[in-house]
């Protein structure tokens, strides 16, 4: 028999108990914890996230410092809001909506970011402290996975953990903890030979790969633990996973569903982030 994480409930209860944490940080130090958050242009799907980071912000009692800067924003421009917001003892992290519109360099932007405030955790600084196994803030949907193991009593320690996907937002952290939690770890990929041999030795199996029902009951283990990171619309344009969630939940032990599985605790996660460098801004 399976059992289906429900991530919708987890995230609810996170934000919950940091609301709480919250208030008793304001209480302590009289000041708000705040979050930037800088969207660049008019991107519809982008307006959708930062709307939804807004109001995660409200519900946990973060205050949002929201900049909606126009398309034709110019480099400097952006570069100067930055370096302001860097300064700002007011502001405990800070976050740029990605992608930003073409003529704009993220990279060169986004190292303006102290890697104190960097709530995304994408930092060279950040992963580099992952890779140490090192305090930092770490990127908000692996991270989100991590919790979703550890609400479920999953031990990670000595199983055969793999992730489909190397991205530096998904994969690469998501591997990295893995590992940093003693999992025998194997990253999988577009060149990868064999897929379906690798998937098959795999406890723990995580998909990261951007496309519908992807994974297959053939790659999964029986008895594994599968996590749908994906978010992807099928041929009806319904929202799925990377995982062919119906059939191959017959195989696990436990299963993670899109919607309502990784996705809400990616949000909750960044709410994380930002309580935590304001506590770490204290000390
Ligand atoms: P990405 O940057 O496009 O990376 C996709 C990865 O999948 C790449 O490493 C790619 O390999 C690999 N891949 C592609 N085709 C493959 C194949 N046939 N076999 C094996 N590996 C293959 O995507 P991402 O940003 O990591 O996101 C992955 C998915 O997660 C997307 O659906 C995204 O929407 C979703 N996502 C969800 C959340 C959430 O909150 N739930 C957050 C972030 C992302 P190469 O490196 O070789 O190209």
């Amino acid at each position: 028999m399976y059992k289906v994480i429900d991530g919708k409930a987890l995230a609810e209860n996170l934000r919950s108990d940091l609301k709480k944490k919250i208030s008793e940080y304001k209480y302590k130090y009289g000041e708000d914890i705040g979050l930037a958050v800088v969207l660049v242009g008019n991107n519809p799907a982008s307006q959708v996230y930062v709307r939804n980071k807004i109001k995660a912000c409200e519900e946990v009692g973060v205050k949002s410092y929201a900049y909606y800067l126009p398309e034709e924003t110019s480099q400097n421009e952006l570069e100067d809001l930055l370096h302001s917001l860097a300064e700002d003892k007011n502001i405990h992290g800070i976050l740029v909506q990605l992608p930003l519109p073409k003529h704009l360099n993220a990279e060169s932007a986004l190292k303006i970011i102290p890697f104190e405030k960097d709530v995304d955790g994408f930092s060279a600084e950040n992963v580099g402290k992952l890779s140490q196994n090192a305090q930092c803030l770490v990127a908000c949907t692996p991270n989100g996975v991590m919790k979703m193991l550890e609400s479920e009593n999953i031990s990670v320690r000595g199983k055969k953990a793999v992730v489909i996907g190397r991205s530096d937002i998904v994969g690469k952290p998501m591997a990295m903890l893995l590992l940093n939690a003693d999992a025998t770890v194997t990253v999988c990929h577009s060149k990868t030979q064999n897929l379906k041999e690798e998937c098959l030795q795999a406890d723990i199996l995580v998909a990261a790969v951007g496309k519908a029902k992807f994974v297959t009951a053939d790659m999964v283990k029986q008895g594994a633990v599968v996590i749908d990171v994906g978010m992807n619309r099928d041929e009806n344009g319904k929202l799925c996973g990377d995982v062919d969630f119906d059939a191959v939940k017959e195989k696990c032990s436990y299963i993670t569903p899109v919607p309502k599985g990784v996705g809400p605790m990616t949000i909750t996660m960044l709410m994380y982030n930002t309580y935590i460098a304001a506590l770490r801004s204290r000390s």
